[in-house]
């Protein structure tokens, strides 16, 4: 019987819950992450780098934190679904009204200039990337992560753009005139997935327009899917018409306003047709448009399009989906384990009944090894000094074939780790808030209900897990004359038993063998199902080997240990909030 029977003042309270979860520094007080900091950063970098994340890590932690949990609640979430069309003078402006909080949260995180090489390095980006992630706010990480892939696009051609679009790339980059912001508009309302189908057409005009340029590209169409919408600059795909190449998509950067514009709320020939009501990211405005004659500046070859936007930009984004879900998941993981030790039922912690502690293996396993796998995948993207190849065609005119594997093994893996994690995420986040029994369902106790509704969306956007799957299957089939899938596995799990590596292998060379996914046989559903299967494996297997390689020696997670800890602290993080 317990000591509070018949007691009417019920004095039960989660108040030390709330106080250790709250004081956690992201950074200062997680021994895993830092060991992955350790093991990764260059020795020359890591004291500097260090430094810096413990000093923004007490920003993230609690400031950061703060701003995104008001952002999440739902009268500031409807705003992102609101647009007023017009002013009071019959003027059209499409002005979205988002909640403060963001507002504020994303100038002071593009203020930390994470793309510019005056102020960070590969490195230093990626890891306090991977600390922003942690409060995974989609408001302001999704623009980060398009922001990113615009750069590098942009970057490649930097020595042949025209002036504006290079300028543009000095706004977005280097911050001049203030750190501006990217988006990515390819989806159209026909297809995401196909996007050689596009329709957006990209025309040019001697004439002057009403907007008072002349010899420029115009863009005319819709895309059905614009996240980011209140960012400065789109990189959009569009059909060149009246040139050799016009049934292949071209890329182009296109303002969102014209210089000038932005104060006086005239939008460079576009409508924003209506803001999408959506399950996940709800607290980024995800638009519908139409172009009616936007200026747009061609980026790189007008034949490239395609490539460099699947090879570059959304493999860009793809990594971001890996690392942002996989910082995610090292918080969610945390905070459930927490609670566990924390809360009782039948008078002991619930992290003490056998079936939990299966539970809490698995999750903390999971989190674990996908940041490993993070670290490990994005440790090659800085290996080839941040450059993405962008198709099939550009890897095979590398002559050193030791470096094309590499590289073939980077595209690959940053398909498979965005499927995988994208595919883990989701379920990782339901059994954390099943921690919490009723309390995981609700928004204002833990941002579990938030994150999870996140996740589903990683495994649609920038890429639905067919789609890549399917794309994985055919690029083996293109590089079969010089990569066999025999040798990739083995040269992918380098220090992982032969035992696992022959098995995997048979299976993966079988798949890959068979000629087509896009045959509706019965030979051809097996291996379908069989590849669903083997990817994840793969992957899984990659992400384990990482983990070992770290050789993670840390103590485990004690909530009592903290509370203590935390007690003994003075209160600087309540100063840090109400700065
Ligand atoms: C919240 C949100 C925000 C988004 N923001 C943006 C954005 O900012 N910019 C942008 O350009 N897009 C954006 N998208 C669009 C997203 O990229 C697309 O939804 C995605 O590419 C899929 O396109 P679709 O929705 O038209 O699906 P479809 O292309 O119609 O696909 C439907 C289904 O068919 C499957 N399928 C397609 N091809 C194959 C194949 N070869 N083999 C097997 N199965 C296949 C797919 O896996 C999917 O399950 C966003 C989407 C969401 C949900």
């Amino acid at each position: 019987m317990s000591d509070q029977e018949g007691n009417r003042d019920n004095p039960y309270s989660f108040d030390d819950y709330i106080f250790v979860k709250n004081n956690f520094n992201y950074y200062r007080d997680d021994e895993f992450f830092q060991a992955l900091v350790k093991k990764y950063l260059p020795f020359n970098e890591l004291e500097k780098i260090d430094l810096e994340l413990q000093e923004l890590s007490d920003i993230v932690s609690f400031r950061f934190k703060a701003l995104a949990d008001e952002a999440t609640r739902l009268e500031n979430r409807v705003k992102c679904t609101l647009i007023q069309h017009y002013d009071a003078y019959n003027h059209r402006i499409d002005k979205i009204k988002r909640c403060s909080e963001t507002e504020t949260l994303e100038r002071e995180i593009f203020d930390l200039g994470l793309f510019d090489p005056k102020r960070n390095s590969p490195w230093s980006r990626f890891v306090k990337m991977f600390l922003l992630y942690q409060i995974g706010e989609s408001g302001v990480m999704c623009p980060i992560a398009c922001t990113h892939g615009a750069v590098e696009l942009l970057q490649k051609y930097e020595n042949e753009l025209e002036p504006e679009a290079y300028n543009i790339l000095t706004y977005l980059r280097d911050g001049i005139g203030g750190y501006k912001l990217g988006s990515q508009f390819v989806s159209e309302i026909q297809g995401g997935s196909d996007v050689p189908a596009n329709l957006v057409e990209a025309v040019f005009e001697e004439e002057e327009g009403s907007d008072g340029v002349s010899n420029c590209w115009r863009l005319y169409g819709q895309k059905y899917f614009c996240s980011a919408m209140q960012s400065d600059y789109a990189v959009v795909t569009a059909k060149p018409k009246n040139v050799s190449s016009s049934t292949r998509v071209a890329a182009f950067v296109v303002p969102a306003w014209l210089p000038g514009n932005k104060e006086k709320e005239i939008r460079n020939s576009y409508t924003i047709d209506r803001l999408k009501q959506k399950l996940g990211t709800a607290e980024l405005p995800t638009a519908e448009i139409t172009y009616n004659g936007a200026v747009a500046y061609p980026v790189g070859p007008l034949e490239k399009g395609l490539a460099d936007i699947v090879g570059i930009v959304l493999s860009l984004s793809r990594l971001h989906v890996a690392l942002g879900m996989a910082a995610g998941l090292l918080k969610v993981t945390r905070e459930a384990i927490l609670y566990s030790q924390f809360r009782t039922a039948f008078g002991v912690p619930v992290s003490s009944f056998p079936l939990m502690i299966n539970q809490i293996n698995d999750i903390n396993h999971n989190a674990m090894r996908s940041a490993a796998g993070a670290f490990k995948v994005y440790s090659e993207y800085i290996h080839f000094n941040e450059e993405l190849i962008s198709g099939i065609r550009e890897l095979q005119k590398i002559e050193d074939l030791t470096e094309r594997k590499r590289r073939f093994r980077l595209r690959e893996l940053i398909m498979l780790q965005k499927i995988v994690v994208a595919d883990d995420a989701p379920a990782i986040i339901r059994k954390a808030i099943s921690f919490f029994g009723g309390h995981g369902i609700m928004e204002d106790f833990i941002d579990f209900p938030r994150l999870h509704r996140d996740s589903l969306i990683m495994e649609l956007w920038e890429g639905p897990r067919n789609v890549l799957l399917a794309q994985i299957h055919r690029d083996f089939q293109r590089v079969a004359e010089w990569y066999s899938a025999d040798d990739f596995i083995k040269d992918l799990l380098e220090g992982v038993d032969q035992k696992t590596i022959g098995n995997l292998t048979t299976e993966f060379s079988k798949i890959i063998s068979h000629d087509t996914l896009l045959r509706n046989d019965e030979e051809t559903l097996e291996i379908c199902r069989d590849w669903e299967r083997i990817s994840n494996n793969l992957f899984h297997i990659y992400q384990d080997q990482a983990l070992i390689e770290l050789n993670y020696k840390g103590k485990p997670l004690k909530f009592s240990r903290l509370l203590r800890k935390f007690k003994k602290k003075p209160e600087e993080k309540e100063i840090l909030v109400e700065l």
